[in-house]
C-alpha cells in the first residue's frame, strides 16, 4: 500500500518521505493505513472523539481529568473492547526517571488479579505522548456516588469498605501499597461491585524532579501522617485512607477540612478527627471506633492489614438488620470555608518538616484535579480579608498577606473567617475572573454575597527601608470604617510574620474579642514557614490553582 499524498494525491510508494510528484512531506504510513482522521501530533494532552489515538485505540469520549492527565473511554480495535487510557501530561512524561517508575509500578501492579482491583494493561509511548491503559470500569466512582447520595447508608458503605479490603488485602500481599487511595479512585460497578483503580501510580510520581526533596504526592484529604511528611509508607497507610473514606462514606464529610493542601496535611499529623457520631448520630459506636482506629495517627495503634479491618467490618455488617435504613441526617451545610481553630497550640512542628509541607502543598495543589466551589455556609461568616494594595517590590506580598491574614485570624476562636476560595467563587460568579482587578466597589459586592459583616482590606508600601502595613476594617452594609490599624517593620522578609500577628491581635482587639493569647502562643510561622521565600513560592501554587478552578 502507497502513501498518498495530501496535497496531490499522488500515490507514492510506502517508504516516502516526500512526495515524488510534488515534493510535500508525507505523513508516516501507520497513522495514514489506521485512519483518515486527524494526524495526532505531539504532545498530546487531548484527544477528539472519534479519533484514533496509536494506531488503535479509538476515542469514545472522556471520562474525566486528574492530576496527571486526561481519562478516555476508548474502544481498542486490536482487542475490539473497550479499555480506559489516561494520557500523561507532558510535563509528567517529560521526566524519563518518572516513566521508569511507571513502567515498575504498572510491571507490579499488573500482577494483581482480583475482582477488586482494576486491571492495569499497559504503557506506552505514542510519539512523544506516553499512556496508560487499563480496564474501563462501567459505573461511578465513589465520590460522585457519596456527592450524590451526600452520605451512603452504614449497609452500602460497609460493603464497598470491605471490598476495598479485598482488593488491598490482594496487593499488599504482593507488596503494592496503593499511596492515593480515595474515593475517586474506586469504581463502583452498575452491580455494586467496587474496584481500586490506579494501584502504584501515585507512587511513580514521588520524585525529586516533580516534588522537590522526596515529598509525597498524594490527595491531603485522604493522605496519612506519615506521607504528609513524606516517610516511607507502608500498607498500614493505606488503612489509614481506607478510615478517612469510610468516615466520608457514613458522614458525608471528611475529616480533616482546610482551605490549603498544607491545612489539611497538618491536620492529619496533629489534630484528633471528631468522632464520626458526630455528624451522623446512627452511627453505632462500634463502627465509629473501628474508623477511628484506621485513622490512628500512630501506625502501629491501627488495624496492622486490610483483612482485620474487613474482619471487624464483617462483624458489625451482622448486626445490621436487614430492614435497617439508616436515614442519613442532613449534614448541615457548615464550613469548609470557616477554618475552625485547631488545638495545635501545645505542638511543635520542626520547620523543616513544614517547609516541606509547604513545598508538598503546591505540587499538590496543581496536580490536583478540580473541586466544585464549596456551597454558602449556613452559619454566617463575620469577615472576610478582602485585598491589599502592594506599593512594594515584593511581587505578590498583597496575596501573600490576605491568605496569612484569612489564617491567623480564622485560628481566633469567635470569629468566623471566609476562605479566599468562597471569595474567589463569588467573584468569578460576577464576571471578575481577575483578583487584582478588585476594588472598593468589587469587594463590597463580593462580602454582601459572601454574607459577611465586616471586611478588611488595606495596603501594604514601603517607606524609606521600612514597610507599612495599614488595614482597614469596614462595615460591608454602611460601609463605615470601623478600625484602620498600622504596623511596621524593618525588613519585609524578616518581619512580615511578626507583622501579621501583630495586626492579626489589633484587628481582634477592634472586634472586641478578648485575647486569649492564641496569636502569642501560634504564630503565623508555625503553621507555615518562617521563610517568605517559601511562602510565596506556595501562595504561588495556591494562587495559580484559584485561576484554574
Ligand atoms: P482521579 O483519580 O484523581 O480522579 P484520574 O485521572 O485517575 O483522576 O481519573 C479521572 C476520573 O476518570 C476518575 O475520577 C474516574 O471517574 C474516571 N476513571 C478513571 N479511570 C477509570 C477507568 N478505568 N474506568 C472508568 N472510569 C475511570
Ligand atoms: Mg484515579
Amino acid at each position: 500500500m502507497g502513501i498518498r499524498c495530501p496535497k496531490c494525491d499522488f500515490n507514492n510508494t510506502s517508504d516516502s518521505k516526500y512526495c515524488k510528484e510534488c515534493g510535500t512531506q508525507l505523513p508516516p504510513l501507520d497513522e495514514i493505513s489506521v485512519s483518515h482522521t486527524k494526524t495526532l501530533e505531539t504532545p498530546k494532552e487531548e484527544l477528539t472523539t472519534g479519533s484514533v489515538f496509536a494506531g488503535r485505540y479509538q476515542i469514545i469520549e472522556e471520562l474525566g481529568k486528574g492530576g496527571m492527565g486526561k481519562v478516555y473511554k476508548v474502544h481498542d480495535t486490536e482487542i475490539k473492547e473497550k479499555v480506559a487510557l489516561k494520557l500523561l501530561k507532558p510535563e509528567i512524561a517529560s521526566d524519563e526517571r518518572i516513566i521508569e517508575r511507571f513502567r515498575n509500578e504498572i510491571r507490579l501492579a499488573r500482577k494483581i488479579a482480583h475482582k477488586n482491583v482494576g486491571r492495569m494493561f499497559d504503557l506506552g509511548k505514542e510519539k512523544g505522548t506516553y499512556y496508560i491503559t487499563m480496564e474501563y470500569v462501567e459505573g461511578q466512582d465513589l465520590r460522585g456516588l457519596i456527592r450524590q447520595s451526600r452520605k451512603l447508608t452504614v449497609g452500602t458503605a460497609i460493603s464497598i469498605a470491605k471490598q476495598v479490603c479485598e482488593g488491598l488485602t490482594e496487593a499488599h500481599r504482593l507488596g503494592v501499597i496503593h499511596r492515593d487511595l480515595k474515593p475517586s479512585n474506586i469504581m463502583i460497578d452498575k452491580e455494586g461491585d467496587a474496584r481500586i483503580m490506579d494501584f502504584g501510580i501515585a507512587r511513580s510520581l514521588r520524585a525529586k524532579g516533580i516534588t522537590g526533596a522526596g515529598v509525597m504526592i498524594g490527595t491531603p484529604e485522604y493522605m496519612s501522617p506519615e506521607q504528609v511528611e513524606g516517610k516511607e509508607v507502608d500498607q498500614r497507610s493505606d488503612v489509614y485512607s481506607l478510615g478517612v473514606i469510610l468516615y466520608e462514606m457514613v458522614t458525608g464529610r471528611v475529616p480533616f477540612e482546610g482551605d490549603t493542601a498544607l491545612t489539611i496535611a497538618v491536620k492529619h499529623k496533629t489534630e484528633e478527627p471528631k468522632s464520626p457520631r458526630e455528624y451522623n448520630t446512627q452511627l453505632s459506636e462500634d463502627l465509629s471506633r473501628v474508623i477511628l482506629r484506621c485513622m490512628e495517627k500512630n501506625k502501629e495503634k491501627r488495624y496492622q492489614s486490610a483483612g482485620e479491618v474487613r474482619s471487624e467490618l464483617t462483624r458489625i455488617e451482622k448486626g445490621i438488620p436487614t430492614t435497617e435504613k439508616v436515614i442519613p441526617k442532613r449534614k448541615p451545610i457548615t464550613s469548609r470555608e470557616i477554618t475552625v481553630t485547631f488545638g495545635l497550640k501545645k505542638l511543635f512542628i520542626p520547620a523543616l518538616v513544614v517547609a516541606v509541607l509547604v513545598i508538598a502543598a503546591v505540587v499538590i495543589w496543581q496536580l490536583l484535579p478540580k473541586k466544585e466551589a464549596p456551597s454558602l455556609p449556613a452559619g454566617k461568616p463575620s469577615l472576610a480579608v478582602m485585598y491589599f494594595e502592594n506599593r512594594t517590590d515584593v511581587r505578590d506580598l498583597d496575596k501573600i498577606l490576605v491568605d496569612m491574614l484569612t489564617t491567623n485570624l480564622s485560628r481566633i476562636e469567635g470569629i468566623e473567617v471566609v476562605s479566599s476560595q468562597r471569595l474567589f467563587d463569588i467573584l468569578r460568579q460576577l464576571g471578575k475572573q481577575d483578583i487584582e482587578s478588585i476594588d472598593k466597589s468589587v469587594a463590597t459586592q463580593v462580602a454582601t454575597q459572601a454574607g459577611v459583616k465586616t471586611m478588611l482590606t488595606g495596603s501594604i508600601i514601603k517607606v524609606g527601608e521600612k514597610v507599612r502595613i495599614t488595614s482597614h476594617l469596614a462595615n460591608v452594609q454602611t460601609g463605615a470604617i470601623i478600625g484602620s490599624e498600622q504596623v511596621e517593620g524593618d525588613k519585609i522578609d524578616e518581619d512580615v510574620f511578626a507583622m501579621v500577628d501583630d495586626l492579626t491581635e489589633k484587628i481582634r482587639t477592634h472586634l472586641g474579642l478578648v485575647s486569649e493569647g492564641i496569636a502569642q502562643e501560634l504564630k503565623i510561622a508555625d503553621v507555615t514557614t518562617d521563610s517568605l521565600e517559601a511562602y510565596k513560592h506556595y501562595q504561588k501554587g495556591l494562587d495559580s490553582l484559584m485561576r484554574f478552578r
